[in-house]
């Protein structure tokens, strides 16, 4: 799950990481009442939207009058922000953050992950802050540091110094440096996120060393025991479709092609794109209906996919081994019936009962294509969509 840049830097500021003065505005007239709060003579108009790359898309906006401060929050708000990460349609501006404008003297890059080679969660570092650190990992791999943190130790001081050392943070600022990250680092721990990224981590003319960015993931099997973290979900940045399957405990992700997957289980799922894609077609989602699938699950899981308009043939590939495969043709059924299905279905069953499944399928009179294998199955629905 993501949250907004200004809940993120409220979290890190539990833990001592420093963070610019500034508040959430929802229109115009708020974000000029906080900036008179927050007093000075600069502030920045930050569009808070789940993506990054805003303030190369025109969403931060410096101000140097209260004036300007409303100027640029009726500009923003309620536009659509397109960023290289919100995709062509863009995001539309919810809130802002109003915040104070800091004197930057120069830009670092800090980010958190868990890595998967080192079993360990990971600090890194860089001094080409503000850049993409995709960009600086391909054109200049050796001014990325890495710390790699023992799960039982936690991230210990010298650790902290030695990023701060080698990303060249000014002598007289890496302690201030290293105690942010170490709040960091216990934030990102103790609140089971899957990522943190600070780009930029700035030290200012002022004497400071803060966040001028967050971005925080938290990792959704974990949030039953962060119900803080997930009151800051905002449903308006997801995709409608995966708050409706999310409801019904599906797993779905939105992809770009055209084939609509319905099957149980993740490694089938991902087999199924597989062989999708080996016959030349695209997969236009990955739908999980899980172990337990109900005809109610089913037929909501067939609604899911049937309201994404790039969706032109579904295909149903579903093992039937707790779940038996009568249940399930009698859910397909009872779903085709209640939706309109106006696009090729091709539904695969193996397992414990497959034969009547099979029958049930056959019998029900509806346009439903039977398959013998994945392989047969994928080909027919890649055939079936090319051909509409
Ligand atoms: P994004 O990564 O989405 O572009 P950032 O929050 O990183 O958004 O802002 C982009 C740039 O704007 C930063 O790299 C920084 O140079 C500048 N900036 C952001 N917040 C402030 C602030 N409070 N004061 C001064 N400059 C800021
Ligand atoms: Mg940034």
């Amino acid at each position: 799950m993501n949250v907004h840049e200004y809940q993120g830097k409220q979290l890190l500021k539990k833990y001592g990481a420093i963070v610019p003065n500034g508040h959430v505005a929802f229109n115009a007239d708020e974000a000029v009442e906080t900036a008179e709060k927050l007093g000075g003579k600069l502030w920045v108009v930050k569009a808070q939207i789940h993506a990054g790359g805003r303030g190369k898309a025109g969403g931060v906006k410096l101000a140097r009058s209260l004036d300007e401060v409303r100027a640029y929050a009726n500009e923003l708000l309620g536009k659509i922000l397109v960023t290289h990460q919100t995709g062509p349609e863009g995001k539309e501006i919810k809130r802002l953050l109003i915040e104070e404008g800091c004197p930057i003297e120069k830009e670092y890059y800090i980010g958190v992950v868990i890595d998967r080679s080192s079993n360990a969660v990971v600090m890194m570092g860089s001094e080409e802050g503000g850049t993409e650190i995709e960009e600086v990992a391909e054109k200049t791999p050796e001014k990325i540091f890495k710390e790699v943190i023992d799960p039982a130790v936690g991230m210990s001081p010298f650790q902290a110094r030695r990023l701060a050392y080698n990303i060249n943070i000014p002598k007289d600022k890496v302690n201030q440096a290293a105690k942010f990250m170490l709040g960091l680092y216990e934030a990102f721990v103790s609140n089971d996120c899957s990522l943190a990224e600070i780009n930029p981590l700035v030290t200012t003319s002022d004497g400071r060393v803060m966040a001028l960015d967050a971005k925080l993931n938290f990792d959704s099997n974990a949030l039953y025991r962060h119900k803080d973290i997930l009151e800051l979900r905002d449903l308006n940045e997801e995709d409608p479709k995966e708050i409706e399957a999310s409801k019904f405990d599906l797993s779905y992700i939105a992809l770009d092609g055209n084939i609509g997957c319905m099957v149980n289980g993740a490694g089938l799922a991902m087999a199924t794109m597989d062989i999708i894609k080996h016959y030349s077609g695209d997969p236009a989602n990955f739908l999980d209906v899980g172990g337990g699938a109900t005809a109610e699950k089913v037929t909501e899981a067939f609604k899911i996919i049937l309201s994404d308009e790039k969706v032109k043939g579904i295909f149903i590939n579903i093992f039937g081994g707790i779940m038996k495969c009568d249940v399930i043709a009698e859910g397909v059924v009872e779903a085709v019936k209640q939706v309109n299905l106006s696009v090729p279905l091709v539904v695969r069953l193996e397992g414990t009962n497959v034969d009547l499944g099979k029958k049930i399928l056959n019998d029900s009179g509806l346009p439903i294509v039977a398959a013998d294998s994945m392989a047969d199955g994928a080909q027919k629905i890649v055939q079936l969509v090319a051909q509409a």
